[in-house]
């Protein structure tokens, strides 16, 4: 941080990914400010892509957009997110932190720097959520948002590419989801974070996600799992036994805030509540889940 000589502000995206191009290495993009430090010890320049126009919430063909410079607070308050799949990713924004830093960290800044603690990542996991990444000559690739978590190579973003939006596929809109999550206080990270979907047309599981975070180096989802859930209905019995298994594919990150034991058992505790109240969802015919 004691190198940093300069900060750009460009007001269009063609410009910020000029700026970068030009200035690499030693530039780097910054959207809320509140991890750069952290993370970027060497750079010079840095490039503010909060006036690019990437800040919005819009609803589109394919489902809701979330541009990526939105900030956590934007989100968690918006209407649309909050009807969204039950209001998961709301909910998942509640837990990320003060006012103060919901206010100013970013949807996209989150993604890119919170790999193992953020409530956001597992989410977006179980929403099937669309990454979009722009590079310069407005190159544009999309990537699922499990390959972006799992993929080395976008650990690297804010050099010469932008996270520049996040869609939410209508497919999940009426989900039936939960998030739970488990911390010593409302400002610390959680021990263990949990997000659930479920579509259930028919009274049978269509489609089912199940992701954690916190309590393993990323965030992860379970195909092997979920895919047993698919033509079942959900009972305590059953969310218990999904529970367990979770937690039996999980290898708990050390930590000092709880021992692993104790955070193996957390999860299956907060996997077969999530499941529960997801299914729950389902079931209300007011909200018309499918
Ligand atoms: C008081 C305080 C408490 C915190 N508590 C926690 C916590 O409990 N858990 C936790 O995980 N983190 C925590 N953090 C870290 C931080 O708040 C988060 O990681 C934050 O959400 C980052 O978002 P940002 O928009 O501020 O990102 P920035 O700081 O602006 O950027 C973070 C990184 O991402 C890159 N970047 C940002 N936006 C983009 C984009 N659109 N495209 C490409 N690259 C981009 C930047 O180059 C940088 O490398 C805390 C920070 C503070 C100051």
């Amino acid at each position: 941080m004691h190198q940093v000589r300069e900060f750009r502000y460009p007001d269009s995206l063609d410009q910020a990914l000029d700026t970068l191009e030009k200035l690499s290495p030693l530039a780097r993009v910054v959207g809320g400010g509140t991890s750069i430090t952290r993370r970027d010890p060497d750079a010079e320049v840095f490039v503010d892509i909060t006036r690019l126009g990437i800040s919005y919430i819009s609803p589109s063909r394919e489902g809701l957009l979330v541009g990526a410079t939105t900030t956590i607070s934007d989100l968690r308050n918006d209407r649309r997110v909050i009807k969204f799949a039950g209001g998961l990713l709301a909910r998942a924004g509640k837990a990320v932190g003060t006012v103060p830093l919901c206010n100013a960290s970013t949807i996209g800044g989150r993604l890119i720097s919170s790999r193992r603690h953020s409530p956001l990542s597992p989410a977006l996991l179980v929403l099937d959520a669309v990454i979009q990444i722009t590079r310069p000559g407005a190159e544009v690739e999309c990537v699922s948002i499990d390959d972006f978590l799992a993929n080395p190579r976008f650990r690297g973003l804010g050099r010469s590419e932008i996270l520049t939006e996040i869609l939410l596929p209508r497919a999940m809109e009426k989900a039936g989801t939960s998030y739970q999550d488990l911390a010593r206080t409302r400002t610390e990270p959680a021990w263990c974070q949990v997000a659930v979907s479920l579509k259930v047309p028919r009274n049978k599981i269509k489609s089912a996600r199940i992701a954690v975070s916190g309590v393993t180096a990323r965030a992860a989802h379970f195909p092997d799992i979920e895919a047993m859930l698919l033509g079942e209905t959900m009972s305590e019995d059953r969310a218990v036994q999904i529970g367990s298994l979770v937690a039996s594919q999980i290898q708990p990150a050390r930590d000092y805030r709880a021992p692993l034991a104790y955070r193996s058992k957390l999860t299956a505790t907060l996997v077969k509540r999530a499941l529960l109240e997801a299914w729950e969802q389902t079931q209300e015919p007011r909200k018309g889940v499918n």
